[in-house]
């Protein structure tokens, strides 16, 4: 692969809107990518493999529970910082995004919020440091776009509750030695059960033959009769507003994460196009690349600008679900259409992995579709201006 020549588009002058501390947070992850990332991603997403030895650097960096209080290990910083580390993860590899994510916003972000405090200090520190690697087990082969259809449930035995089911599609799964599991009670109730590797009963077999998201690893969560203690289910909110409040989390980092990767390809697509010489000219000089690289550089300043004032409301506590799916949808399509863009911009080479343009868009169409599709994005947005629900 080339090496990383990066540099990060900033057409509205944004780093004004960004304190010191952001920056600080941000430049630190960037140098890290440029580092410890971009020089082994492209080998291992071709050999379809997780880069298990960049878990201490993301731990470094703050990419786990990056706005978790300090006292559980988290790094305490606020939302934007958040964003801001989602969006430098994603500019080196979705796949790397979606690890980090996973860990602070669906496994650690339910602890802190709906677990008790003997769940906080027993779980949070080991998955602030990396020690353990954590996962979510929401979607199932049957229930997907559909959650609140889902079969896995847990019975009552007296001294701990039995789980069964399965779950689908579950990053990190083959190596997190914590699941948090979602689950219907005998009653029909979703609750968030935290289930441990080693526990009898509890497989995870690796997902193969993915195109996307290559070096993120992916896997089923299959329960068989596994003995859950009572202690192990998350006593402060359930139902499937508790699992839906996990995504908000998620959902926020990718909106951000997602301007990473389309930062990226726009800036790979802006440097060839000034060197590669095609008719005696800079391909940079025709006019239909001009187009290309005048519409990405408009559309990824609409999307910070979008994702910015998101993490301002979403810091002050004000940021609605619906705003959150706005923000996710617009910026991975956004993400989407400039990778393919810069695909073809980049002619045959496009399709090489010597540039990280055909990654990044391989790695989208997962991005477009998991934590929500597009276009279930796009009917909360209008059950949320009309009032009217087109889901059912
Ligand atoms: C690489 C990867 C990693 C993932 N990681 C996780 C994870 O860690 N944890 C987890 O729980 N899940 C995870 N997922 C699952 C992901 O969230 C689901 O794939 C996603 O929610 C869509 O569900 P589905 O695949 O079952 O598609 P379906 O729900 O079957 O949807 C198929 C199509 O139908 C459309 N559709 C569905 N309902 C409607 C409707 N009412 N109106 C109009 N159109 C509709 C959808 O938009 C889509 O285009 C991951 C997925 C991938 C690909």
């Amino acid at each position: 692969m080339k090496p990383d020549l990066f540099e990060a588009p900033d057409y509205y002058n944004l780093d004004e809107l960004l304190t010191e501390e952001h920056k600080l947070v941000r430049d630190a992850a960037r140098e890290w990518v440029k580092r410890d990332v971009s020089p082994i991603i492209e080998d291992y997403a071709q050999k379809a493999e997780f880069p298990k030895q960049i878990i201490e650097g993301l731990a470094n960096i703050g990419a786990f529970g990056p706005y978790i209080p300090m006292e559980y290990g988290g790094a305490g910083l606020d939302q934007i910082s958040y964003g801001l580390i989602m969006q430098e993860i994603e500019r080196g590899d979705s796949g790397v995004r979606s690890t980090a994510s996973v860990q602070s916003s669906l496994a650690m972000y339910p602890i802190w919020k709906y677990g008790n405090e003997a769940q906080r200090s027993k779980y949070l520190p080991k998955l602030a440091s990396g020690e353990w690697m954590g996962c979510f087990g929401l979607t199932e082969p049957d229930h997907g776009s559909n959650p609140g259809g889902m079969v896995t449930n847990f019975k009552d035995k007296g001294d701990h509750y039995l789980l069964n089911g399965a779950k689908m599609w579950i990053s990190n799964a083959p190596f997190a030695q914590v699941a948090v599991v979602w689950a219907k009670d005998e009653s029909g109730r979703i609750h968030g059960l935290i289930v441990e590797r080693g526990m009898e009963g509890f497989t995870t077999p690796e997902t193969h033959n993915k195109w996307s998201l290559r070096a993120s690893s992916t896997g089923e969560l299959i329960f068989d009769n596994v003995k859950v203690p009572k202690a192990n289910v998350l006593p402060n909110k359930s139902g499937l507003g508790a699992p839906l409040g996990c995504l908000d989390s998620a959902r926020f980092g990718i909106a951000w994460g997602a301007i990473g990767a389309a930062m990226d390809c726009y800036d790979t697509a802006l440097r060839y196009s000034k060197e590669r010489m095609q008719f005696g000219k800079p391909i940079g000089q025709f006019q239909l690349q001009q187009k290309k690289l005048a519409e990405m550089i408009t559309e990824i300043t609409k999307a910070q600008l979008l994702a910015w004032r998101l993490g301002v409301m979403r810091e002050n506590g004000t940021a609605t679900s619906a705003q959150i799916s706005m923000a996710k949808r617009n910026n991975v399509d956004m993400a989407l259409k400039i990778a393919r863009d810069a695909r073809q911009m980049l002619g045959g080479m496009g399709i090489s992995g010597e540039y990280s343009i055909m990654r990044h868009m391989m790695n989208l169409e997962s991005v477009v579709t998991y934590e929500g599709t597009h276009d279930i994005h796009l009917l909360i947005t209008g059950l949320d201006v009309t009032g009217l629900n087109a889901f059912k």
